[in-house]
């Protein structure tokens, strides 16, 4: 028997058209662009899998929302469902809009980490380490050694290395550390779930020492999905149940709306302490606008409400998480190497397995998406030495762990034709992998600078 992997949940009504041009055209822009993918005009690109952040595809509700949405400055009633649907899903009394997931912890983490020295976390997402350490304290990460092996399958390669995480406690003292925080689905690690179980004992012992425990919520939905699917005691469980036990007894979260609640733009705080609310609210003000639009248009402030509800459809992430392993199972068949098993939100190309004659100073990650790019006007991105960069104190090329090329796939947006043209261009792309060269960087900035460095070929 045939296995169906993703039924999809809806019928497409609105279409938006998109250019395919020829492979001579798609040289020339790539060439223009300086071999650097974010510098490509979005529409000379054919599927886009930059990232999956904002650029999920709205319901016909969320755009009845849109209509129907209060744009008052105080009290509006998109403001009231918002709060009505996130205190019912997450169990958190209080509950704050922002205008995306930075604006949380630009909002939150400072108050937690006031006189602190540390916070630690399964893994700190790029801009959850930024807002550490501009609070002044330092990010720790403590993932399980499972996420580090790209070849062995794990249920939850995301989990917290409970062990550990108690070491780093007694080592550095309770007092200095300001939060533990879960970030599901562990997004650094591959879009890797995270267990109940896990999530449960590391709540314990930060409660344990006295610490506050913080999820960062952006991809809560595919990760109850996946504890559905693996974890035994939730085998029978509704996604809103195992939601509810994801959240209880956390102190705090920070979540992008811009993932799970496949909005273009939101993001979310919630807590069960009052005082902290307080303090919340205060700092939103300030840095937001007022409370009940945190930064936010009245419109997508509807859509979010509406977004929070669509986003925990079983039927929905059967689908999401189903086009995943399809595209998954369609490259393991073909022998293409990707961090294993497929996480929530993206596949993760193994382009030092597939380019092994590239060094990390020719960037083979970055080679397979401009490669990506030629084959079929695919977009994606290097996760690997072209994004490190270089050591501030040598300037030297440093070397990353692993040299990934990622395919961030947004939410509804595309079908499954679309995922067949990404793996056939990886396997044309692997019948020729030897003759693929790497690349030099020909001026780039001092930091971030894969968003803007421009590249030329070698050889
Ligand atoms: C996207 C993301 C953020 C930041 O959210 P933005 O909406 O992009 O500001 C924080 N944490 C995780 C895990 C994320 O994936």
């Amino acid at each position: 028997m045939k296995q169906i992997y993703f039924p999809e949940p809806f019928r497409i009504k609105s279409v938006e058209p998109l250019t395919v041009l020829t492979r001579e055209e798609r040289e020339q822009k790539i060439a223009r662009a300086g071999y650097n993918v974010f510098a490509l005009a979005s529409e000379d690109v054919y599927i886009d899998l930059l990232t999956d952040s904002g650029t999920g595809a709205m319901s016909s509700s969320q755009w009845a929302g849109v209509m129907t949405g209060d744009e008052s400055y105080a009290g509006a009633s998109s403001y009231y469902h918002v709060q009505e649907a996130a205190q019912r899903i997450f169990g958190m009394p209080y509950v704050q809009l922002v205008h995306q997931g930075r604006a949380a912890e630009k909002v939150l983490l400072p108050i937690l980490l006031a006189g602190k020295k540390y916070a630690i976390a399964n893994m700190h997402f790029d801009t959850t380490r930024a807002h550490v350490e501009l609070a002044g304290a330092r990010a720790i990460d403590c993932v399980v050694p499972e996420a580090l092996d790209t070849t062995t399958y794990a249920d939850f390669k995301g989990n917290m290395d409970v062990e550990r995480l108690e070491r780093y406690i007694r080592d550095l003292g309770a007092e200095n550390i300001g939060v533990v925080i879960m970030t599901i689905t562990n997004n650094s690690a591959g879009g890797q779930p995270v267990s109940v179980a896990n999530i449960r004992a590391t709540r314990d012992l930060a409660h344990r020492y006295g610490i506050p425990f913080m999820i960062d919520a952006a991809r809560y939905a595919e990760n109850s999905y996946f504890v559905k699917q693996r974890e035994e005691e939730f085998r029978t469980s509704s996604i809103a149940d195992i939601v509810r036990a994801t959240f209880e007894g956390a102190d705090c979260f920070t979540m992008s709306a811009k993932k799970d609640a496949i909005v273009n733009m939101g993001g979310l705080i919630g807590c069960r302490d009052k005082a902290l609310f307080e303090t919340v609210k205060q700092r939103t003000i300030s840095f937001e606008g007022f409370v009940t639009y945190g930064g936010m248009s009245g419109r997508d402030i509807e859509a979010l409400a509406r977004g929070l509800d669509e986003g925990i459809d079983e039927n929905y992430l059967r689908y999401r998480i189903g086009q995943m392993q399809y595209l998954a199972a369609r490259l393991e068949e073909g022998g293409i190497p990707f961090q294993s098993p497929v996480g929530g939100h993206a596949v993760f190309v193994d382009a030092k397995k597939l380019l092994p004659h590239i060094p990390y100073y020719e960037f083979p990650a970055q080679a397979l998406a401009i490669e990506l790019y030629r084959e079929a006007g695919i977009r994606a991105c290097d996760i690997g030495s072209y994004m490190l960069g270089n050591d501030p104190d040598t300037g030297k090329q440093l070397e990353a762990d692993f040299e990934f090329t990622r395919l961030a796939v947004p939410r509804r947006v595309y079908t499954q034709s679309h995922l067949d043209v990404i793996a056939d261009a990886l396997l044309n792309i692997k019948e020729r992998a030897d003759k693929i060269k790497g690349y030099k960087i020909v001026e780039e900035p001092p930091i971030l600078r894969h968003f803007t460095a421009k590249l030329a070929p070698l050889g």
